[in-house]
């Protein structure tokens, strides 16, 4: 089997196991349990979008829809796409896909029923700031994002990346209002939480906790 092959099988594998850990705690804490909820949550989603962030999105997604089926066949004559860096950024790509699976599994168990791919607050939601969350406020998105650099790197073709890249940024400057709603639920509870974590990455504390 040839080594390009061999990456794109290994992209595609990745891609399904974050997919099947999803559907499994999906089903699980009954958040995500049928087709019919995951689009009631992207609906949720939707309504917040300004309609020129929604038509960008529709084209972006286009794009990367189709940017993805032509890096899975990989026809001769499609070509321009691909970057030329050295396949060591492959294999180190596969290394940044895989671990945070398992992370997300550990992220999974802890946010347990609060998980959600809309913003909002389930009835009797809590706040969790056990397990990852005791480091960071928002583990999920720091392990989904080093997952999705790890495909990017795995793919090393221009519209899979800014395909990913945009995913990234959506997730990424929803932040301020994820945080803003727990304020409103949670209140001084989530500021000293606040506090006392960082974003994605873990304060540095000085002196005795
Ligand atoms: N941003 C978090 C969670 C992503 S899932 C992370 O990256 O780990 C998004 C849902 O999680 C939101 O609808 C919000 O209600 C919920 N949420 C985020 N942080 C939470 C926390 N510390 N406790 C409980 N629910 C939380």
């Amino acid at each position: 089997m040839n080594l390009n092959l061999s990456f794109r099988l290994s992209f595609f594998t990745l891609w399904a196991l974050l997919g099947v850990v999803r559907g499994y705690y999906g089903r699980k804490t009954k958040t995500h349990s049928s087709i019919a909820d995951v689009k009631e949550k992207f609906k949720i989603g939707l309504e917040d979008m300004g309609t020129v962030f929604k038509i960008i999105t529709a084209i972006i997604t286009v794009i990367g829809v189709a940017g993805l089926v032509l890096y899975l066949y990989s026809p001769s004559w499609w070509t321009w796409t691909v970057i030329p860096l050295g396949e060591w950024i492959q294999w180190l790509g596969i290394v940044m896909a895989l671990v945070p699976i398992f992370f997300l599994i550990w992220v999974h168990r802890h946010l347990d029923k609060q998980w959600s791919i809309a913003l909002e607050i389930q009835d009797d939601h809590k706040l969790i700031t056990t397990g990852p969350y005791r480091y960071v406020r928002h583990p999920m998105y720091l392990g989904i994002f080093t997952y999705t650099l790890g495909l990017m790197m795995i793919s090393l073709d221009v519209l899979v990346i800014l395909f990913f890249a945009f995913t990234i940024w959506v997730n990424y400057i929803r932040i301020p209002e994820e945080e803003q709603m727990l304020i409103q639920k949670f209140g001084d509870e989530y500021l000293e939480y606040k506090k006392r974590t960082g974003r994605l990455i873990p304060q540095l504390r000085c002196g005795h906790v």
